[in-house]
């Protein structure tokens, strides 16, 4: 019964044209191991950025970047994998079963409707899950170190059947264990449905970044939810207010960072958010751990009931992809004209 506090602000059925409704996540995320967060392959640095540190001190600050990128395609293959488990992909204009990065999307899957796509045989579908640069509350400085692979033969030992000594030697940046990102997703125009499905990937995807099959586990928390008819603060705004107060009540800015404490903070500074114009409901503490709950029971007990309706929500809107060469004149599908005033 939960999620319908936020009736308002979600829409009754998907519809191919934008109305507004905005719901805003604030979103804790807490790394549980070692975590790799740049191009793979790429030998860059970690991904970082000198910002503001906070709105009234404005020294210059490197932090930590979680790009969108990097927040969302995990998040997108952990709802596949579960569609892919019910069959609920589609096959694309190639007759391929629908896949990310492949230039090819089915156009008809629920990820391909929530998340968006662009494709070559001129469907387009634009995205309703906005994300945006998550960054860390704490500087580089505290949160970044290197180590020294020395790559081992399968011998378990450092040398080779020939007595010769491994010269793989490797320096490698890792983001240490208990960092916190602070980020802040947008929901735009979803159902309720939409939204439950949205909230499982990011609730329940486990590992993020380079080499995530080792590394990378990462812990998201839902710290706020609001409605309203437009984007919520940055959270590079967040992560800012957050460090004025920090200094303001002579925290150390120290790792590990208690994440008790940041959780109170956040929640603090976010609490004055429905001043803001344009935001008008943020969910009590009940409401929100109710809407957990609603997810969470949604993804366990009921997932084939839950993913089957959403799959079904999308009927009459679905086209299969056309085929490259294919013409797009005499639309016989039109989209439905809904009168737009
Ligand atoms: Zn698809």
């Amino acid at each position: 019964m939960s999620i319908e506090t936020l009736t308002q602000f979600l829409a009754p059925t998907y519809e191919n044209f934008p109305k507004g409704r905005t719901i805003g996540m604030v979103v804790l995320r807490k790394t549980q191991s070692e975590l790799i967060l740049r191009t793979e392959g790429s030998g860059e640095p970690m991904c970082s950025e000198f910002v503001q540190a906070g709105f009234q001190h404005k020294n210059s600050l490197q932090r930590l970047v979680m790009t969108k990128r990097k927040q969302v395609a995990p998040e997108r293959r952990f709802g596949r994998e579960q569609l892919r488990g019910f069959e609920l992909l589609y096959p694309n204009k190639d007759g391929a079963v629908c896949s990310l990065n492949t230039n090819a999307p089915c156009e008809m899957c629920i990820d391909c409707f929530l998340y968006g796509f662009a494709a070559g045989g001129g469907g387009a579908q634009k995205s309703r899950v906005w994300t945006e640069d998550a960054f860390s509350l704490l500087p580089t400085s505290e949160t970044v170190a290197e180590r020294t692979i020395n790559a081992i033969f399968e011998t378990g030992t450092m040398r080779d059947e020939n007595g010769k000594a491994s010269t793989a030697l490797n320096t490698s940046e890792y983001i240490k264990p208990g960092v916190h990102f602070l980020d802040v997703v947008t929901l735009k125009d979803m159902t309720a449905d939409e939204m439950r499905y949205v909230l499982g990937n990011i609730l329940m995807t486990p590992r993020y970044g380079a080499v995530s099959s080792r590394i990378g586990r990462m812990e998201n928390q839902i710290l706020g939810i609001f409605g309203g008819i437009t984007e919520l603060p940055s959270s590079l705004e967040l992560v800012q207010s957050l460090y004025d107060a920090l200094i303001e009540a002579n925290t150390p800015l120290e790792h590990p960072f208690d994440t008790d404490l940041l959780v109170e903070m956040t929640k603090g500074a976010i609490a004055t958010w429905t001043n803001r114009r344009g935001i008008s409901r943020q969910l009590t503490e009940e409401q929100l751990t109710d809407v957990i709950a609603d997810v969470d029971r949604h993804w366990d007990g009921e997932r084939e009931t839950f993913l089957k309706r959403l799959d079904r929500s999308y009927e009459t809107f679905r086209k299969p992809p056309a085929k490259a060469s294919s013409s797009r004149k005499g639309k016989k599908n039109a989209e439905p004209v809904t009168p737009e005033g």
